[in-house]
């Protein structure tokens, strides 16, 4: 075994083992505030077991692919290892002189190493898949380290040998693509620290078991956010150095501030007897809130405001009942699609879809078509030869939402079909995502009427009027034709997320770009400005659905641009209702008219938020 082959003797030597059993000292980490309330509970998830490895023989024929796949996760694993690396910067010194020669280590360990060999080699000669290869080879390297003679004490060479399965580990989930999926078996009361979650995963996370979520990577207003938020499980995503700085002991003390965006690691006993106060008093703010809800939502000058509730998972509708929503503004159906291996058919689409218009008892529900791409991940669409398996190059600007919907008729037809059944239980309206263009939606609207005239051939029960037909305002493109727009579509639901992502080149999940995305630009404004216009010079009912809604801050700029009607996460909506009603519709309307005489997106800031 040559020196260079050999990946623990690459490791530079300042990287020291976590001590076993000193107390270590408190950490604050600072991250993205994404999911308001205070998580103290014992942190799980950064050691997280492997995912469980079928033991799969492969033919010979596929030992290529098996290979490209394995290239494939390797590629990966730099990726993120090279991101976490940039992203030390942040930190204070110490850390950064802790952490960066274990990322070196482990980017040497799958680079040209005779780890990466040795899998390949068990690969094409014992005819096994790239995960079982990982293990195989990750063990037999551990225990060679291990065995090592030399002067070298047992506690490195245990430390060396963990980082080899560490490493294992990454490529296993990078492999498998669950990167961390067992959430099962963490205890009640856990707080999940993890590097990222998928909105996919975060979708399985039980908001009854799990108090607390913090990641490494994320951004405010990706789907994972979104979804963290409608569990109300208290989050902080983007907190760098979280899985790396801490070294957590699973079973360890954390402390989650998802309404300041802190991770305590290790709290004192002071900091713990703050934040249990802490937690004391948003229980009892949470309590004052919930007197709102019977409350109507009017300004103090009586003008009426519509608040809607946005819809991930039907587990959210109790969080909207108890809300005091007027019904549902965005329906995000495809959460309904994840974590699965085969696509739902008509019926039982049709079923979600009535009982969440039947639990509204008479409120509308607008319910989006599947809006696919991005970083929403469907596996069965994938398993089922919908979508190809490798992602595209620019995800989020290649076949996402309408395109898939127009290419996939079929898939279009039976959903259109399913949320038609369900419009005889109640309102219901139905909303196309990722529009661009009028073409799109004519397009779409043939689909409809087809799709209607043959559910009534079949003699199924609809409503004498078909359900409106409404747009998404989510890309420049759409905003800029409003106007046209407003001529197809019978309504617009502005998503103002992806509208400030496609805007400002930004993508919404990345912590690296997070201070960059800043839905209070003057660009997003005007667009917001414009779409709205257009809307109401047509008396077309326009509201808007991205996650600005949820912001009470930023009622007396929506109000004073001319927006009536807003969908936002449930747990938002007292406090948007208590902010609309201090406000006066003249009031809003002179605000709005000076903050879009500003350029500066800082002053815009300072305007409406109170930033300086
Ligand atoms: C938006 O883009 O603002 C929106 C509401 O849709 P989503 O967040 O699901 O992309
Ligand atoms: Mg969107």
């Amino acid at each position: 075994m040559s020196r260079t082959d050999e990946p623990p003797e690459d490791k530079p030597a300042e990287a020291k083992p976590p001590r076993e059993k000193a107390p270590r000292p408190e950490r604050r980490l600072i991250g993205i505030p994404v999911s308001s309330g205070i998580a103290i509970g014992p942190v799980f998830g950064a050691a997280e077991p492997p995912a469980v490895i079928t033991r799969l023989k492969i033919h010979a024929e596929d030992t290529q692919a098996e290979v490209a796949r394995l290239d494939a996760a390797i590629a990966q694993s730099r990726k993120q290892l090279l991101k976490l690396k940039a992203r030390l910067a942040i930190l204070p010194e110490d850390s950064q002189a802790e952490i960066a020669p274990l990322l070196d280590a482990y980017l040497q360990m799958i680079g040209s190493s005779r780890l990466v060999r040795g899998v390949r080699r068990r690969v094409a000669e014992t005819l096994v898949s790239a995960e079982t290869a990982v293990v195989d080879e990750t063990e037999a390297l551990a225990e060679t380290i291990m065995a090592m003679p030399g002067d070298e004490d047992r506690a490195g060479r245990r430390r060396r040998a963990e980082e080899v399965r560490e490493i294992g580990r990454r490529l296993i989930r990078n492999l498998t693509r669950a990167p961390f999926r067992s959430f099962t078996g963490l205890p009640p009361g856990a707080v999940l620290a993890c590097e990222y979650l998928r909105p996919a995963d975060a979708a399985l996370l039980d908001p009854a078991r799990l108090a607390g979520v913090a990641t490494d990577d994320g951004g405010a207003d990706g789907h994972t956010a979104i979804m963290l938020r409608a569990l109300g499980v208290p989050a902080v995503l983007g907190v760098a150095g979280l899985t790396e700085v801490g070294q957590q002991r699973p079973g360890e003390t954390i402390i989650v501030d998802g309404t300041a965006g802190v991770v305590t690691l290790n709290p004192s006993a002071t900091t713990l007897a703050t934040a249990r106060r802490a937690v004391t008093a948003y229980a009892r703010e949470l309590q004052k809130l919930a007197l709102l809800r019977r409350l109507p939502a009017v300004t103090a000058d009586g003008e009426a405001v519509d608040l809607q509730a946005n819809l991930e998972i039907p587990a959210e509708l109790p969080l909207i009942a108890q809300s005091g929503a007027a019904g549902i503004g965005l329906f995000r159906s495809e959460f309904l699609f994840m974590n699965r291996e085969k696509l739902p058919d008509e019926a039982a689409q049709a079923e979600v879809y009535r009982s969440v218009v039947e639990a509204m008892a008479g409120d509308p529900v607008t319910i989006r078509v599947l809006d696919w791409g991005g970083e929403k991940e469907i596996e069965a669409l994938q398993a089922e030869g919908v979508v190809p398996e490798a992602a595209d190059l620019n995800p989020a600007l290649g076949i996402r939402g309408i395109r898939l919907l127009l290419r996939e008729t079929e898939l279009f037809e039976t959903q259109l079909a399913a949320i038609l059944r369900a419009a005889s239980a109640g309102p219901v309206r139905i909303l196309l995502p990722m529009v661009t263009n009028v073409g799109e939606v004519r397009q779409a609207r043939e689909i409809y009427e087809r799709v209607i005239r043959r559910l009534r051939r079949r003699g199924e029960r609809l409503p004498d009027k078909a359900p409106p037909l409404g747009i998404m305002i989510e890309t420049p493109g759409a905003a800029l034709s409003a106007d046209a727009l407003a001529l197809e579509a019978d309504f617009f639901a502005i998503g103002t997320n992806d509208l400030t992502m496609y805007t400002l080149a930004v993508d919404r999940g990345d912590s690296d770009v997070s201070a960059l995305y800043d839905p209070l630009h003057p660009a997003v404004l005007r667009l917001v400005q414009f779409a709205t216009e257009a809307a109401l010079r047509m008396r077309m009912p326009v509201s808007v659905c991205g996650e600005m809604a949820s912001n009470p801050k930023l009622m007396k700029l929506l109000l004073g641009l001319g927006l009536r009607s807003f969908s936002m996460n449930a747990s938002a909506v007292p406090r948007v209702k208590q902010a609309i009603r201090a406000l006066d519709i003249d009031d809003c309307a002179r605000f709005a008219r000076r903050v879009m005489e500003q350029s500066d997106p800082a002053v815009i800031q300072d305007m409406v938020l109170g930033t300086g």
